[in-house]
């Protein structure tokens, strides 16, 4: 199946939950979760109680959409975090968070993860100084992640950065704003990254 292209705030409203998919309409009191609209569909108004099985997998959806990835990748970084040492659940979360798209995102230069993807796809980004245009590249501490220094980077990422300060600095990573980079201190820990969903429930669905 392909990406995901209709309107993604309907992905909120059926997850019942903010997944910041829109940049500062997120933040605003307009969001279509603030103003309380309900899922989507003839009987999104219903409350029907889920199943185990429906919990396990509507907590999956919720972070695959967040992180706005398809169910083989989704899967993929799964199994990657099921071969590493540690809590499977919080493993996956901190290879999730060490995307470059998400790291892009996180440091402010785009104003969600979708269009972070975009910016990193069409090669504005820079880690350790060389280009990399691949959205899954996973980070490591001691990374400097940066715009790249051409005038239609920068110009994109200034018109976010500002915003970006109301979102709070990740506390994993250094932050200047002012040359465009950043630089991953530690990998995170699962404080570090909000507590959004529950993961354990994720790990007990793929289990099965
Ligand atoms: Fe979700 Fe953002 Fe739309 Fe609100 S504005 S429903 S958080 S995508």
């Amino acid at each position: 199946m392909g990406r995901y292209t209709g309107p993604v705030c309907k992905l909120c409203r059926r997850e019942g939950m903010k997944l910041f998919l829109k940049g500062d309409r997120c933040y605003m009191a307009k969001c279509a979760i603030e103003v309380g609209r309900p899922a989507p569909g003839q009987h999104g108004m219903r409350r029907n109680k889920l199943s185990d099985y429906g919990v396990q997998l509507r907590e999956k959806q919720r972070l695959r959409r967040m992180y706005g990835l398809q169910e083989g990748q989704f899967r993929l970084f799964f199994e990657r975090a099921l071969r590493k040492r540690g809590i499977t659940g919080v493993r996956l979360l901190q290879t999730l968070e060490l995307r470059l798209d998400n790291v892009a995102y996180r440091l402010g230069f785009a104003p969600s993860r979708r269009s972070a993807r975009q910016f990193v796809l069409h090669g504005h980004i820079a880690v350790n100084g060389r280009k990399t245009s691949i959205p899954s590249f996973l980070v490591k501490p001691g990374d400097v992640i940066q715009v790249r220094d051409n005038k239609q980077s920068r110009e994109y990422a200034t018109r976010f950065m500002e915003a970006a300060e109301g979102r709070g600095r990740p506390t994993w990573m250094s932050v200047d704003r002012e040359s465009f980079k950043g630089e991953v201190l530690h990998v995170p820990s699962r404080e570090e990254i909000a507590p959004i969903v529950n993961e354990q429930l994720i790990v007990e669905l793929y289990s099965k």
